[in-house]
């Protein structure tokens, strides 16, 4: 079972230090991933979703090495040896970061508006060890046409693109030393819904294509189901809920997770009466509740839910993972 994880988390912590004063003293931490531990399969898609600051992109970047990792392990293996990556010294980096790519949120941001695509998507390859011009060119060519963008586009300037053409280059980009992962953080949240549609596709047909394996970060429930294989819902730092795609949302059991997908506008009229409003905001990842973080907002708390931290079980024996003291 261990063999088919590509990524396999075990007490993840990514914390911040808050600092006051002349000297900076630490005065404690902001906990934007406390504990996590969750795996991720080869070839999947695993959905992160969870409110803003739940942590599901630092999580990502986390796994990406983009963020000091405080406390934990994260296990990677795509050739049968699990490697822990936080040991990594600067040459393994470099090298795990070919295997890892990212596709970023906005696509106009993450690309030079100086610079031609050609060069924007040459600097990868030169920096990754492609000495030879004309094997760069064929890559990029080869790249450009996986994402359905004509290979005389690589002479444009970003601003010349539309939006969907931008994100489909990027993706081009992160392809082109042939990763094992994509972590798409927010990929498609940018774009117009028609454009959505069509970089889902085009996203799904590539990891068909190349075996890839994505992690999907985004707030918009109904895309995450659509790309989904399986979902993580985070909240307040923590995992709460993990389960297959079709399970989480027929047979949603997290109090917090019921009341996200309640949240997801169906064409229903009476819709709205279902909707569970959350009362208050969420606690600070500076000073968490104590017992359950989600306790001060669940309106099925027990007593034991504000003394005790539930940790996240398997609770069927097939891989629906649930934090709540409901299910213990
Ligand atoms: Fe609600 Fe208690 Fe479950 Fe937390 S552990 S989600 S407070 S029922």
């Amino acid at each position: 079972m261990a063999d088919n994880n590509i990524f396999r988390l075990e007490n993840v912590k990514v914390w911040f230090p808050v600092q006051e004063g002349f000297f900076k003293k630490t005065v404690g931490h902001v906990k934007a991933v406390d504990d996590v531990t969750i795996n991720v399969k080869r070839n999947e898609t695993l959905g992160i979703v969870g409110e803003s600051g739940c942590g599901k992109k630092t999580l990502g970047k986390a796994m990406m090495l983009l963020e000091k990792i405080t406390g934990g392990h994260v296990y990677y293996n795509d050739d049968g040896t699990e490697r822990d990556i936080t040991t990594f010294n600067k040459d393994e980096v470099f090298q795990f970061r070919k295997k890892v790519q990212m596709i970023f949120q906005d696509p106009y941001s993450a690309m030079n508006p100086m610079k031609k695509i050609y060069t924007e998507m040459e600097e990868p390859l030169i920096i990754h060890g492609y000495k030879d011009r004309a094997e760069r060119e064929a890559i990029m060519e080869e790249a450009l046409k996986l994402v359905n963008i004509p290979v005389d586009y690589l002479f444009k300037y970003p601003h010349e693109f539309s939006g969907g053409q931008r994100q489909r280059v990027c993706i081009a980009r992160a392809m082109e030393i042939n990763p094992k992962v994509l972590v798409c953080d927010e990929a498609v949240s940018a774009l117009d819904v028609s454009i959505q549609a069509q970089v889902l596709n085009l996203m799904k047909d590539i990891q068909k294509e190349k075996d890839l394996t994505y992690v999907f970060i985004a707030h918009d429930l109904s895309v995450v189901q659509y790309m989904s294989d399986r979902i993580l819902v985070m909240y307040l730092g923590k995992a709460v809920e993990m389960a297959d795609s079709k399970e989480l949302y027929d047979n949603t059991l997290h109090p917090y997770t019921v009341s996200l997908l309640s949240a997801i506008p169906v064409p229903v009229i009476d819709r709205e009466k279902n909707r569970i409003i959350l009362k208050g905001d969420v606690p600070s990842p500076i000073n968490k509740p104590s017992g359950c973080p989600f306790h001060k907002r669940c309106d099925k708390c027990m007593k034991i839910c504000e003394e005790v931290e539930p940790e996240l079980k398997d609770v069927d024996g097939k891989g629906h993972f649930v934090a709540c003291h409901l299910y213990d």
